[in-house]
């Protein structure tokens, strides 16, 4: 039996797992990076529209900060976000941006003088400043005061993901390609890395390391259309929980994208309404500004989710054989600002609809997008219950985004949680904590355990087919477990998802008898996995009996903070059980910098927590207190939510701006 010894295993290889992956090699851990794909497929690549950080170069970006930032996050998350951790990732971002300029990712720039922007329909003159010209331009995105989102064009992702990948290799990270991780090692509540199958031939070998990060992204599969490319399977999230031991997040925290094209359910980008596109329904009517008149198409992502749904609910869709939908119109943007700024845009809707999205209008309903949820981590990113397991990017509920996450704000968490995880991971691997202490015996056993599977799957007769389990799985969450829930549809989904799950451990593979290179086999390995990963989501809404960002539930339609400021925990303890164990997390409104409050879109809903008035005016006192004494911003954010103290120290310095220069050592760190 092979093994594979190493001090760092990074499972993923999209933005997330190579920044890790770099971070640790360069701190002299030797580092392996297994992924389904070449990285540069990773699912990343396909981030069009640009990465949150505040460094406020552009006009309408002028005197952002990190308090704006952080503000805005907060908000976007309904309150379900860890504000320490926001308050971490707001102050890195700026580093992280910079940082990712000198890996060359080539940043669309402010130009000096006057340029021409479309802002709520109508054309109107900006006028960059002199200083400004040749640094990061940002363009505006939704849930967001400034226009803080740094893109290149619409193909953000694209460029982030080759430099990084160019670094990892330059930084000589091993990357074994094709190599799926199937369970994680572990004893005693410590993980030592995975066991894993080559799927060109079949190969199962078991990788062993000090310390082990998930970074497989998302879960966007589960649901039958996505904007998620067809990797994104939540197998990650699936390891943890096959564990028994590592618990999940915020599993039912799913988010819809308003405009993905109908039906394929391919994403144009939010910067599309950030540059100025708008929605319109059947009738051309631009409808956003009726339900949200201050943002518009630029209210939070869900809430335009949300929205468009309720319109098309009141008849106001556009009927199509393939059901309802509104239009995008960019059309108002112009056609060189379109091959200019939003050429892939263009691209997706030549080849995939047959339009010229510079004359005609497209066809967009919300679709499936991101996933909140995942596996839980400390500040650290490393599992709560399972040492040496760490994750991060949109595979972890580090927790950065509660229940909804801002626009920009991901492929930025990738990076930014990517550098300080990195940092703690090494930390982790200098100590003698780390030393690993399993024998090879125990290792062969998990190894073994994985060949067995494999082996039934292809020689058991005459079981379920994994195809039929999958689209029914895909079709349940899509019908059941979508923008807008409720108890009856929830607990049947969940009631079905369980018998899927049961019919799961009776498959067959049919149709290739082959351990090698065999997608069918692929499938039905991978389908039993996905049950248990859409149970979680679709248990975890059934018992939230709130609305909370994306998690809108039309038998509660109000966000409780009485009774469910609270994370959703989920593991799997017994295998044989067809249910995962669920339990709480308190978010403590007195740890918090902003307390609840009302987001500011439609009407106030909810049910408030004395507490949360409390808080406030504790905050308001320490506040006015300290700006008599002429605090600084900083000193007064210190006294209300010290954070920086959870920094790798490193990372610790101040941002400065064009408007906010320090001349203190720490500031130039
Ligand atoms: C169409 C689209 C556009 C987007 N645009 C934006 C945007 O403009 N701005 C923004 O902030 N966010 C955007 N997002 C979200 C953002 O792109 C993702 O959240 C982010 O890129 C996820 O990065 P990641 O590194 O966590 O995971 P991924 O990039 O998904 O990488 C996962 C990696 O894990 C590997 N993997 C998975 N499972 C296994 C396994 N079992 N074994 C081994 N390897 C495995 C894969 O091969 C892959 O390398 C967009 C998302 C979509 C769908």
């Amino acid at each position: 039996m092979k093994i594979i010894y190493t001090d760092v295993l990074v499972v993923g290889g999209g933005l997330a797992g190579l920044r890790v992956a770099t971070g640790v090699q360069e701190r002299g851990h030797r580092t392996i990076v297994l992924s389904l794909v070449p990285p540069k497929r990773s699912h990343s690549a396909a981030a069009q529209g640009g990465m949150q950080a505040s460094l406020g170069n552009c006009a309408m970006g002028w005197g952002d900060n990190e308090d704006i930032h952080f503000e805005d996050t907060v908000k976007g998350s309904d309150w379900g976000a860890d504000q320490q951790v926001v308050r971490m990732f707001v102050n890195t971002a700026p580093k992280a941006i910079r940082e990712l300029t000198h890996y060359g990712v080539p940043w669309n720039r402010v130009r000096k003088g006057k340029h021409e922007a479309i802002i709520n329909a109508q054309k109107v003159l900006i006028e960059e400043r002199d200083e400004a010209h040749g640094l990061i331009t940002a363009r505006d995105f939704g849930g967001t005061k400034k226009w803080r989102t740094c893109y290149t064009s619409d193909g953000t992702g694209h460029s982030m993901l080759y430099a990084m990948d160019n670094k990892a290799h330059e930084d000589r990270v091993m990357i074994h390609e094709r190599m799926e991780a199937m369970a994680l090692i572990h004893k005693d509540g410590r993980c030592y890395g995975v066991v894993a199958r080559n799927l060109m031939d079949g190969e199962i070998v078991a990788y062993v390391a000090k310390a082990t990060t998930i970074a497989t992204g998302g879960y966007g599969r589960i649901y039958a259309v996505t904007t998620n490319a067809i990797i994104c399977q939540g197998t990650g999230q699936a390891l943890a929980l096959e564990s028994g031991v590592a618990t999940l997040g915020n599993m039912e925290a799913v988010q819809f994208h308003p405009t993905a094209i109908v039906p394929v359910g391919i994403l144009t980008t939010e910067g599309c309404r950030g540059d100025g596109g708008v929605l319109r329904d059947v009738d051309g009517y631009r409808f956003m500004p009726d339900y949200e008149p201050e943002k518009k198409e630029l209210a939070s992502r869900d809430v335009v989710s949300r929205r468009m749904i309720e319109h098309i609910r009141k008849g106001k869709g556009v009927p199509s054989r393939y059901g309802d939908h509104l239009w995008l119109d960019i059309t108002i943007l112009g056609r060189e600002h379109i091959e200019k700024n939003l050429r892939e845009v263009k691209d997706i809707c030549e080849n995939f609809l047959g339009i010229d999205p510079a004359e005609e209008w497209i066809p967009v309903r919300p679709t499936q997008h991101y996933s909140m949820g995942g596996i839980r981590t400390k500040h650290t990113g490393e599992s709560q219950t399972m040492k040496g397991l760490y994750a991060c990017g949109e595979a972890a509920c580090w927790d950065l985004h509660g229940f909804n996450r801002l626009g920009g704000n991901s492929v930025s968490e990738t990076v930014v949680s990517g550098m300080l995880v990195a940092e703690y991971i090494s930390d982790f691997c200098d100590s003698p904590q780390s030393s690993i202490d399993i024998s090879t015996a125990v290792v062969e056993a998990f190894i073994r355990a994985e060949k067995e599977k494999i082996h039934r799957l292809l020689t058991h007769e005459g079981g379920e087919d994994a195809y039929v389990l999958r689209r029914e799985m895909e079709s349940i969450m899509m019908e059941k477990v979508g923008i807008f829930r409720n108890g009856n549809d929830l607990q049947e989904a969940v009631e079905r998802l369980e018998r899927l799950l049961v019919r799961s451990r009776n498959i067959t593979v049919s149709r290739s008898k082959s351990y090698a290179a065999n997608p069918a086999l692929v499938i039905a390995y991978r389908t039993q996995k996905m049950i248990k990963v859409a149970l979680t989501v679709a248990y975890g809404a059934l018992l939230r009996t709130e609305s909370r960002g994306a998690h809108a539930r039309e038998d509660y339609p109000m966000r409780d903070d009485v009774n469910w400021l609270k994370r959703t925990i989920t593991s799997w303890p017994d295998p044989e059980r067809t249910l995962p164990t669920v339990t709480y997390e308190p978010i403590e409104i007195s740890h918090m910098e902003l307390p609840p409050g009302f987001r500011g879109y439609g009407k106030k809903n909810i049910i408030e927590n004395r507490q949360s008035a409390i808080q406030q005016a504790k905050i308001d006192a320490i506040r006015n207190e300290l700006l008599k004494h002429g605090a600084d911003r900083f000193e007064i954010q210190n006294a209300l939510m010290p954070y920086e103290h959870l920094l790798p120290e490193k990372y610790r310095g101040r941002n400065e701006r064009l408007y906010e220069r320090f001349d203190d050592e720490k500031a130039k760190q």
